[in-house]
């Protein structure tokens, strides 16, 4: 299967600095959107650890041959113990940079982690930046926020409706950098040609509906303009915060696109 991704991420209208990160690998087969908690300058600190730790451990553990840093899951696949223990890794080392600059204390960072392999996917997350599949019949949210709306709504207090607007929206559940217990979401599945997956931090979801994001992306000629127009959407929707995509089509019927779009 023929991957090919685009990604882009934008301040947003709103926000000073822009403390979203992201990391198309398509080689590595490896997509990673994470978006960084803290302000002053800390909340992109916290993301970029993110992505560069993921994406060394990621190039380091292609082939399973080394001793593995921590607990091996026997549950999830090989894929999914790499992506969890990517995950594990770049929290403690978002908790050692804390130790030695205090002054980024309540830094921290959510993630959502593609990994493709084939026709198989391994999909991992922390926090509530999202993954969707899109295709001819729909757009499916994959991954559930780790949030406390997301929370409300799985317990049928409140409504996906009624979650969107509530002001506890933006307040997640667990974030990368806390040192505390984690509880990485794992989970696999296979795509099929002319799937697209998204990848996005909250600045899209929280600014454009669903309905929205597929039928913009459906319109798109290619990926690189599917990701234009979602960032533009969400802008010319308030922009409110910093707003992160990359997509990822399978086997796309495109044409002129390179294979690495950044
Ligand atoms: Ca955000």
């Amino acid at each position: 299967m023929r991957v090919r991704a685009a990604g882009l991420t934008d301040v947003g209208c709103v926000r000073k600095g822009n403390e979203d990160n992201l990391l198309v690998d398509v080689k590595l087969g490896l997509f990673v959107v994470a978006d960084g908690l803290g302000g002053h300058a800390a909340g992109e600190v916290a993301s970029e650890i993110v992505v560069n730790q993921m994406h060394h451990f990621m190039s380091q553990t292609v082939e399973q041959d080394r001793t593995w840093p921590m607990n091996y899951d026997m549950a999830l696949s090989f894929n999914g113990n790499r992506l969890r223990a990517a995950l594990l890794l770049a929290d403690q080392a978002i908790v050692e940079d804390i130790q030695q600059h205090p002054e980024r204390e309540s830094m921290g960072s959510t993630a959502v982690a593609c990994l493709v392999d084939g026709e198989r996917i391994t999909l991992a997350h922390v926090g509530d930046s999202r993954a969707y599949l899109l295709n001819d019949s729909g757009i499916r949210q994959i991954t559930r926020d780790h949030s406390w709306v997301a929370e409300q709504v799985a317990s049928g207090i409140l409504t996906p409706e009624e979650a969107r607007k509530h002001p506890f929206r933006n307040v997640i559940t667990q974030a990368l950098g806390n040192g505390g217990d984690l509880n990485v979401a794992i989970q696999e599945m296979e795509v099929k040609k002319l799937d697209r997956l998204l990848l996005c931090s909250d600045g899209l979801s929280g600014m454009v509906p669903d309905s929205d994001i597929h039928s913009t992306v459906q319109k798109a000629k290619n990926l690189e303009e599917a990701a234009e127009s979602l960032v533009k959407q969400a802008k010319n929707n308030g922009g409110e915060d910093n707003i992160t995509v990359i997509i990822i089509g399978f086997d796309a019927n495109e044409e002129h696109l390179p294979d690495i779009t950044t």
